[in-house]
């Protein structure tokens, strides 16, 4: 990093899980300022604290209002901010903590899924130049009509990467307690391999395909705003991996990433007439409760009738079941089955795109194992299997070696 640079870090919950590492990010940060930085923390709440605010609320009630999720949630950030800036304080820094509102996060009114709208940054923008360093809440935001909201699952990451965009950060850096993004889950595969580069397009499809380094939506944001990203580890020294716009050097790699997603709900409507307007009105249904839709097939139509199958995220898997029964008289359908133990296997590259054969090995290695494919789908740069979820683990392992991720210098001319 080079000298009077304005930086922004955001550590996630395990880099303030407790009060050492709350010292040890505050000492880190210190640094960073020392050398003549400006620099902006935003934070998460301490691990675990989010899932323990909303065990809190399932026990005061099954259906707590989505306001008052919001309420509660927000929270968790606020103590986050309040020890660090002491932390920081402590350790000689000049420091202030930031609500969301007080950061200038503007939301629509979307609560627990709010989108930025907005970033006034005229507050922090002074609080820089006089040599303070702002400690921004992560995750939360200010509705229009002055309503605390939450920016879903992860959003600290989000509110980083719009606070580098507004600001026009020099360089926007994730902490987390992995260094890095790798070519699949290191819990799973032991050969997994830090990335030291990956595109936009190929993270935002591991995020959205169930790695859990970086929220889906920040990797959208940073890629829409041109916002560098550089995942590290708050434990370890070493450049983590940089999100960031595809070179040519990642094109002449294959597959970068292999993940599995055990998220997943399959949903099967038997002998349905085969006839426009029918699939229509199912998924018009299901869209209308706000429920995304992942993988659709139908089968060849036999006599005039049809089965559809669908996947959907498994928490939404009862809901969509019995819209789905609902439906069943109107469109003129057998019968409706729910299956959960399903899981999603994908392998993400922008090198796909320019070689042949790709989609096949996939499904070779797939069977050399006996793991049936359940439903395929494929975009530009990824293919992905719904597969038994007891197998997800295989299928992972198998597909990192059957596209040479395993190997030491896969990183240059990896898998072509
Ligand atoms: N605390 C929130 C969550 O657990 C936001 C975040 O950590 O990014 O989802
Ligand atoms: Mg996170």
């Amino acid at each position: 990093m080079a000298a009077a640079e304005l930086v922004i870090q955001k550590y996630g919950g395990t880099s303030v899980g407790n009060v050492d590492r709350i010292r040890a990010l505050a000492e880190r940060v210190r640094r960073v300022r020392q050398a003549g930085n400006r620099v902006v923390v935003v934070v998460s709440a301490m691990a675990g604290e989010t899932d323990r605010l909303l065990g809190l609320a399932q026990e005061v009630t099954a259906m707590p209002a989505a306001r008052e999720v919001d309420m509660l949630l927000a929270t968790g950030e606020m103590v986050s901010i309040a020890l660090v800036a002491m932390a920081l304080q402590e350790a000689g820094c000049i420091a202030r903590s930031f609500t969301g509102m007080q950061g200038g996060i503007i939301t629509d009114g979307a609560h627990t899924h709010a989108r930025i709208r907005s970033i006034t940054t005229t507050r922090l923008q002074r609080d820089l130049s006089a040599g303070v360093i702002p400690v921004v809440a992560g995750f939360q935001g200010i509705s229009e009509s002055e309503e605390l909201t939450t920016l879903g699952r992860g959003g600290s990451d989000l509110t980083a990467v719009a606070l580098a965009a507004a600001l026009k950060a020099d360089s926007c850096e994730i902490y987390t307690d992995v260094d890095g993004v790798y070519t699949a889950d290191p819990n799973l595969v032991p050969q997994a391999r830090r990335l030291d580069r990956v595109s936009y397009d190929e993270m935002l499809e591991m995020a959205r395909l169930g790695a859990k380094v970086l929220q889906a939506r920040a990797v959208e944001f940073a890629k829409a705003h041109n916002v560098p990203l550089r995942v590290k580890s708050s434990f370890a020294e070493g450049n983590g991996t940089l999100v960031t716009k595809p070179d040519q050097d990642m094109e002449r790699v294959v597959v970068t990433g292999v993940t599995a997603d055990s998220n997943q709900a399959k949903i099967t409507l038997t002998r349905l007439p085969d006839r426009p307007g029918i699939a229509g009105s199912l998924f018009g249904r299901i869209a209308e409760a706000g429920i995304v839709v992942d993988m659709i097939i139908q089968n060849a139509s036999e006599g005039g009738l049809t089965d559809i199958s669908f996947t959907v995220a498994r928490a939404d898997a009862q809901q969509t079941l019995a819209i789905a029964r609902q439906s069943l008289a109107e469109i003129g359908a057998d019968s409706v089955t729910l299956e959960s133990g399903i899981a999603k296997v994908s392998i993400v590259g922008v090198g796909m795109q320019s070689h042949a054969g790709v989609a096949a090995r996939m499904f070779r290695a797939l069977a050399a194992e006996n793991i049936n494919i359940v439903m395929i789908s494929t975009s530009e740069i990824k293919i992905s299997c719904v597969i038994d979820d007891k197998y997800a683990e295989l299928a992972v392992r198998v597909l990192h070696a059957a596209f040479q991720l395993d190997s030491p210098d896969a990183h240059g001319s990896r898998n072509a």
